[in-house]
């Protein structure tokens, strides 16, 4: 077939633009063809680029050589259009289509490339196999789905650089060459040819830079920055993703606070979201208690303390260990359950628990005997009166022990994670993750009052929770109990959630030569090693270091959210497998001897 040329043809309209209104108007449209229809002298072409899809129609009696070439059109040719639009005859509109009140009637059609036979096609909803997609993504892309999800992802990257840029933050690049910096996973590294045996790390975030960027006096910085972490990989992580990270100094947490409400509601308005701030905000504490985890999904009902309700006598009666939390919540909408699935359920609770000492105390049961039928009241008066709700209460048996691993507050956490469980199992009824489109789909929270430390059963030592440059509360520096007891001491650490995922955390920051080094002296650290990883950091912070702080969330799963995508990858345009591979470009690949010489690195033989 002979490929016709593009000369000097330009095009008038996209694909999406074409109405009713511009009737009888001579136009040239290029774009791929989407789908054809062959009728005999009549033949349609759906021609598609970005913006949209338009009906082409080469008549036979119109254009002989238009339709000709049109026979030997396929899907995904790349074609230009010349001709007249023209309104669709009266019933004939395809209402699912915004072009659909007309069609183009060509008068001279241009094949400009072909295409071999596509694995799958773009113009279809239904979605090829993912490892399919990510090796052909070039034609993945093509979807109206994914171009969609990348215009929005500019359009709210835009609209938070707009936003930061007019509240005085300058974007400043921070280098992708580095030495290891503190997020805690695992570095990427890059051999030096120039230093054998040395090696650049790939930063897991620009935390030490932004934080020298306030040392040096630059007072509100941002950037949209690529990070990079070696971990293994979950469903909803990438080895490489963007943050909108940010630092200022002299911020009080409540300013960093005000900065990401303003930004995000800049955000969320170019999906048509307008969102009302300030956001709730809650403490650590009261999240692990009335949610039993660090990032609570605001969709649903809270759990609720029934500790003090179960009296010393009733937990005598009822076998439940004194002392320990009784918690209850209620799945909500769950509405009347037969014999058989409610029995399915309180094996689902037990299954869950184990043998941890937790187990589900039956209210319905409860009310059938009159020495519980009060507490049975109680207990639906403070958790839930509806009938449709499903009542869920847990106890713990005699001999429960009060700590886990270290953790007193394991059994908040349990049963918040069964709340999600029971939640998640019956979102069909409760209807609390479907999107109605406005605000009320995105509960956000602040949490804020983070513990400082966490403990380390297996290796026995206090781990910072955050990176280690995460001040203390001054109180907590103050009384000491850095010291003396860790546990105790909270972190002016602070992480914004939204509908139970954590988006982003950050902290106000040590800006204390001193403070800092007792912090890296608390975590176990020597001065020498201190000195080793962060000295260049430590020796910065002796020349005037400004109280500072900030934050940095997951540009990604913003998108993903806004997208109504389940997948990062989907908001990704070039993203790696779960295994941390590049199907398209097939990353990452052996390379020759000679690149291993130069770089001073000699392959070793598999470890048996
Ligand atoms: N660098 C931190 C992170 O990537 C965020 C911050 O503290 O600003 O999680």
């Amino acid at each position: 077939m002979t490929l016709d040329f593009l000369g000097s043809l330009q095009r008038t309209h996209t694909c999406g633009a074409l109405r009713g209104e511009q009737d009888g108007q001579d136009v040239v449209l290029m774009g791929w063809v989407n789908r054809r229809r062959d009728h005999g002298n009549l033949i349609f072409l759906d021609v598609r680029d970005r913006t949209g899809i338009t009906q082409v129609v080469l008549d036979k009696e119109v254009s002989g050589e238009a339709h000709a070439k049109a026979e030997a059109a396929r899907p995904e040719y790349v074609v230009a259009v010349k001709g007249k639009v023209r309104r669709r005859g009266a019933g004939l509109d395809n209402p699912n289509m915004p072009t659909g009140q007309i069609e183009v009637v060509a008068r001279e059609l241009l094949l400009l490339n072909e295409a071999k036979t596509p694995p799958f096609s773009p113009a279809e909803d239904a979605i090829a196999n993912e490892e399919v997609r990510l090796k052909y993504r070039y034609l993945d892309l093509r979807r109206p789905q994914m171009q969609h999800n990348f215009e929005l992802r500019h359009k709210v990257a835009r609209a938070i650089r707009n936003y930061l840029s007019d509240e005085g933050f300058l974007e400043i690049e921070t280098p992708f060459m580095t030495r290891s910096t503190p997020e805690g996973a695992r570095d990427y590294l890059v051999p030096s040819r120039v230093h054998a045996g040395n090696f650049y790390a790939l930063p897991q975030s620009p935390q030490i830079f932004k934080q020298i960027l306030m040392i040096s006096g630059f007072d509100k910085y941002f950037q949209i920055a690529r990070c990079f972490r070696d971990e293994d990989l979950r469903a909803d992580r990438q080895p490489e993703f963007t943050q909108i990270d940010l630092e200022m100094t002299f911020p009080h947490q409540e300013t960093v606070f005000r900065v990401v409400e303003g930004f995000l509601t800049a955000a969320f308005k170019t999906a048509g979201i307008s969102l009302t701030s300030p956001f709730v905000q809650m403490t650590y504490d009261d999240a692990i208690r009335n949610y039993g985890i660090d990032k609570p999904d605001m969709r649903l009902p809270p759990m609720v303390s029934l500790t003090d309700e179960l009296t010393p006598e009733l937990r005598e009666s009822l076998k439940i260990e004194q002392t320990l939390p009784v918690l209850g919540f209620a799945v909500p909408g769950v509405g009347a359950l037969s014999g058989t699935q409610r029995r399915g359920v309180v094996d689902e609770v037990r299954a869950t628990f184990g043998d941890c000492g937790l187990d589900f105390l039956d209210v319905s049961r409860l009310k059938t005997n009159d020495a519980f039928a009060p507490l049975a009241e109680t207990i639906e008066r403070k958790v839930s009166n509806d009938a449709a709700d499903l009542l869920i209460v847990v106890t713990p048996k005699l001999g429960t022990p009060a700590r886990w691993n270290h953790d007193p507050q394991w059994i908040y956490k349990r049963v918040g994670a069964l709340r999600l469980q029971l939640a998640a199992k019956f979102a069909d009824k409760h209807g609390r993750f479907a999107k109605t489109g406005t605000e009320a789909d995105y509960k956000f929270v602040w949490v804020t009052d983070f513990p400082m430390y966490e403990w380390d059963e297996e290796t026995k030592v206090w781990n910072a929770a955050h990176h280690p440059f995460t001040s203390p509360h001054e109180e907590d520096i103050k009384s000491g109990k850095l010291t003396s007891d860790k546990g105790a001491v909270r972190a002016l650490a602070y992480d914004i959630v939204l509908n139970g995922t954590e988006l982003g955390s950050g902290s106000i920051r040590i800006h204390r030569q001193d403070v800092q080094a007792e912090i890296f002296r608390s975590l176990g650290m020597t001065d020498a090693e201190a000195k080793e990883r962060f000295g260049f950091f430590l020796d910065a912070l002796e020349y005037g270091t400004p109280p500072h702080g900030g934050i940095a969330l997951g540009l990604d799963r913003i998108v993903m959210i806004l997208a109504g995508a389940t997948s990062l990858r989907e908001v990704i345009a070039f993203p790696k497998t779960a295994k941390a591979i590049d199907l398209m470009v097939d990353a990452p690949t052996p390379v020759s001897e000679q690149q291993l010489r130069e770089l001073h690195l000699r392959i070793a033989p598999p470890r048996s």
